[in-house]
């Protein structure tokens, strides 16, 4: 401790460490974790898949076969419950690869400086000696002592159980003190400051005492409970009928022992086994499809909960605007405008198109001097950064000639921050033994607190004529869709609140509308999803900025802040569906709006980034943080985050969420319709006193061949054309709404009926039970290989879709048909499983009886 506090005192420490130093620390310290969870290891997902009972029953009656000598047949089960064992690792080692690699990217973030830069690197790599940055909202990534602070408070009742926030100080340079500190996983409440690092990972408070929570959780989602539920429902089922099976094939006179074989194979391959696993390896895959449009879903339930979305709050800017502000208009004595674009430093005032010098005009210096000064931003060559609305002020004040380094002389006393509650932000500075305060903030706001205004170099009462004067040429500008600012100072004797300023003057800055939010405000419509702007900004300014880009409509109405405070929340819920703008709201107003649409029974996502957006993202049905300008608790509390702050994304996310869920209506439909194909051909042919059809390791070749590939496949569906053209399915829906259970059982049955009669008509027209086994064989595998192709919509026919626009499907389709040709064909396969090579008229046979009923249901869907 004794090195790292002469450390603490060294005169560069703002400077931060370099990145040989790091690298060595990281070496020697290791990452700033307090455990890394263990991931499962592929050896024990791989012999999980074999924990199930029934394949164990398999697995044991194998064996006894091999006993009784059935040696060849002993090895085929126990190769392809091998084989089945490779399927499922392969599905479930992708899904922990993938929330693997969810949780890498939620991983939380630190601001640092390192060789004098600012930047923001992930939390798990900062180490001993690291300058940090925090502010309110942050989590705090390590244990670190405060350097410099004006205020700031944490809560640190995730270590001590204390609820009430703490106050912390600057620490004196002599002996660290527990009010010096911040400690890991705690959050910052109130203000900021500037802090070295001086224990990570186990080192730290947090890591002696507990483990952090792990920021991605794992739970499953209601389908997946509702399905684990289906699955034991159906696994009884199917042991009754396996059991009535094999209790008519004893009757009949078939041996006991065989009889119990084909029973416990039947269940094997009839036991929808790989459902879950391929519910949650969807869930997966569309997760990581999210992320690649820069969506991360923090939990798995929301992916199901985004396709139902039917309200999506959004913030303004930054989310529906490019957040690159640009100041357009100056008001002081009259109204003037800027030139110039983005952030280039060329551009000169005009008044009526005509260049002026307003350098000897003392509200303009003052102005030039509070839009620097009262500003946290960065405009150096290499560096551009802070709050967009602040960049805006220092590239304005650049064209003009004024920086930061041209006003040095002011030294800083002290910040008010701004926040979204009180839309306004004020310093205290000091030059030649003067101070100042510069304020600037939301027009009304700062209105209210002025007492004088700059009046030809003169200081002048500020009377309420000019208060409404001004309010005018604000809305003048904000009916601009400008953001307009209110700036003011005052000289400080004693007084330094933010009270009796003067005046100085307006500045509208205009910040365009995103390019893609245009068309994602009009997909969402067609959506049946209803976009709504939530802002703090001005009414005029947001309703302007709707309208352009269609959130508002004619009849639509939009609501500040200030009539939202005068409604019951009764009142706000009759309403509410009209409004699509609420404008000057704060944080609190947020949590209001959720309740309400939820109350009205909609389904609402929700956007926040600053702390106290936290409640209203954690209410939403589905919360969205920033990514970018998102602090951590709402990250936290969010269940899906926006890594570009884009609109359209969260547009992208709900039409991935919407696949996700297709997608696995298509493959239960699938699976259960094969299965039930499956267990009738056996059933049926055992009510009709026929032979076996099929023998145990027939019935396990049709779920190696048929289960797996096929169903994975259909699973990366990209999704039909017109998904977004429906409305959203309702929350309590079911998985097999809209008649897809009729659907199931009457494709399932039709299945089984077609493989049975093509075996009855092969065993009296060919009398040859070995040929008659392997047509119905073929016909079972080859009417799922077509029904496949059905389930991939349940609209349209596959002919409309393009049967071949899903490649793995084909792939899978292909692999099953070569390994049925591969049984059938190859002369130590026949041996195997008791197949014959098939001539023309047989394959007519089973082409006929597994693709009819294909053929006419996708012929009647493309008529349709
Ligand atoms: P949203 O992101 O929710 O769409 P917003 O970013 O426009 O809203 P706020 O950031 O809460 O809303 O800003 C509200 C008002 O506060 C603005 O209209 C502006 O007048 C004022 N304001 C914004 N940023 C600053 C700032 N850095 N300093 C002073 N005032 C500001």
């Amino acid at each position: 401790m004794a090195l790292l506090e002469t450390d603490l005192k060294k005169d560069n420490a703002y400077f931060g460490l370099s990145k040989h130093e790091v690298k060595k620390r990281l070496d020697k310290y290791g990452y700033n974790e307090i455990t890394k969870k263990k991931r499962k290891s592929p050896i024990l997902i791989f012999l999980s898949q074999f924990n199930d009972f029934i394949v164990w029953v398999l697995i044991a009656a194998t064996i006894v076969s091999a006993f009784l000598g059935e040696i060849a047949d002993a090895i085929t089960i126990l190769i392809i419950i091998l084989m089945d064992g490779i399927l499922g690792f392969i599905q479930e080692y992708r899904t922990e690869c993938a929330l693997e690699a969810l949780k890498e990217l939620a991983s939380p973030t630190a601001k640092v400086i390192r060789e004098g830069k600012k930047m923001v690197i992930k939390a798990r790599e900062i180490v001993i000696g690291d300058i940090v940055e925090l502010e309110s909202g942050d989590r705090v990534p390590a244990d670190i002592v405060i350097l410099k602070t004006d205020f700031i408070q944490t809560d640190e009742s995730l270590l001590s159980g204390e609820s009430l926030p703490v106050e912390k100080r600057e620490y004196d340079g002599k002996s660290i003190k527990p009010e010096n500190m911040l400690y890991m996983g705690c959050l910052i409440t109130k203000g900021k400051c500037i802090g070295k690092v001086i224990a990570t990972g186990m080192n730290t408070e947090m890591g002696k005492i507990a483990d952090m929570l792990d920021s991605i959780e794992d739970s499953k989602t209601p389908l997946q409970e509702k399905l684990n539920k289906l699955g034991e429902y159906l696994v009884y089922l199917i042991l009754i009928i396996c059991a009535l099976v094999t209790a008519t094939g004893i009757i009949r006179g078939e041996n006991i022992y065989k009889m119990f074989l084909v029973g416990v194979s039947l269940a094997v391959a009839a036991i929808p086994e790989g459902l879950p696993a391929i519910v949650t390896v969807s869930l997966a895959l569309g997760v990581q499809r999210m992320m690649k449009k820069n969506a991360v879903v923090r939990r798995l339930p929301a992916v199901e909960t985004l396709g139902c979305t039917q309200v999506i709050c959004s913030d303004k800017t930054g989310t529906l605007t490019q957040n690159k502000m640009t100041v357009r208009k100056i008001y002081l004595d009259k109204l003037y405008s800027i030139t110039g674009e983005g952030y280039n430093t060329k551009g000169e005032i005009q008044y009526n198109g005509l260049t002026v010098n307003l350098e000897r005009n003392e509200a303009f210096k003052k102005l030039m001097e509070c839009s620097v000064l009262c500003n946290n931003a960065v405009l150096e060559k290499n560096n551009i950064s802070g709050d967009p609305t602040e960049i805006a002020l220092l590239v304005m004040a650049a064209k003009c000639g004024y920086t930061k380094e041209k006003l040095k002389n002011f030294m800083l006393i002290k910040e008010n921050p701004f926040d979204s509650d009180r839309k306004m932000m004020s310093v205290l500075v000091q030059k030649d033994g003067k101070r100042y305060l510069f304020v600037k903030g939301a027009a009304e706001k700062i209105l209210q607190r002025c007492k004088y205004k700059i009046s030809d170099d003169d200081i002048v009462e500020f009377t309420e004529k000019d208060k409404k004067f001004l309010l005018n040429i604000n809305d003048e500008m904000a009916k601009e869709a400008l953001r307009v600012l209110a700036l003011a100072y005052k000289q400080v004797d004693r007084d330094d609140t933010e009270n009796d300023l003067i005046f100085i003057g307006l500045l509208g800055m205009i910040d365009p509308p995103r390019r893609e939010v245009y068309n994602a405000v009009l997909e969402c419509k067609m959506a049946g999803i209803t976009p709504v702007m939530i802002t703090g900004d001005h009414k005029l300014t947001a309703a302007a900025i709707a309208k352009e880009i269609g959130i508002l409509g004619n009849n639509d109405k939009v609501l500040t802040g200030d009539e939202l405070n005068k409604l019951s929340d009764k009142e706000l819920e009759k309403i509410i569906s009209d409004v699509k703008v609420f404008a000057r709201v704060t944080p609190a107003h947020k949590y209001r709006i959720v309740k309400a649409f939820k109350r009205k029974g909609l389904v609402v996502a929700m956007t926040g980034d600053g702390v106290n957006d936290a409640p209203a993202v954690k209410e939403a049905d589905i919360g969205i943080a920033m990514g970018q300008a998102g602090t951590d608790v709402t990250k936290e509390a969010a269940s899906l985050i926006l890594l570009d702050d884009n609109f359209a994304t969260i547009v992208a996310a709900v039409k991935e969420g919407r696949i996700i869920y297709e997608n696995i209506r298509k493959f239960i439909r699938y699976l259960l319709s094969c299965n039930i194909g499956e267990v009738l051909t056996m059933f049926l042919s055992s009510l009709l006193n026929l032979p076996l059809p099929l023998l145990p390791i027939q019935i396990l070749f049709v779920n190696l061949a048929t289960d797996g590939l096929p169903a994975m496949a259909l699973s990366m569906e990209k999704g039909e054309k017109d998904i977004m053209q429906r409305g959203p399915r309702r929350k309590d829906e079911s998985i097999f709404s809209d008649g897809l259970v009729h659907k199931i059982i009457l494709r399932g049955i039709l299945i089984g009926v077609c493989t049975v009669t093509a075996y009855a008509i092969s065993l009296n027209y060919f009398g040859d039970i070995i040929v008659s086994r392997t047509i119905a064989l073929g016909t079972l595998i080859m009417s799922q290989l077509f029904h496949v192709f059905e389930c991939r919509s349940e609209r349209q026919s596959i002919f409309k879709l393009g049967v071949f626009s899903n490649k793995y499907l084909i792939c899978a389709v292909l692999s099953s048909l070569f390994m049925l040709i591969f049984i059938f064909y190859n002369p130590f396969m026949q041996r195997i499983f008791y197949t014959h090579p098939l001539n023309i008229v047989q394959w007519f046979i089973v082409l006929l009886f597994s693709g009819t009923i294909s053929l006419i249901s996708n012929l009647y869907w493309y008529k349709k």
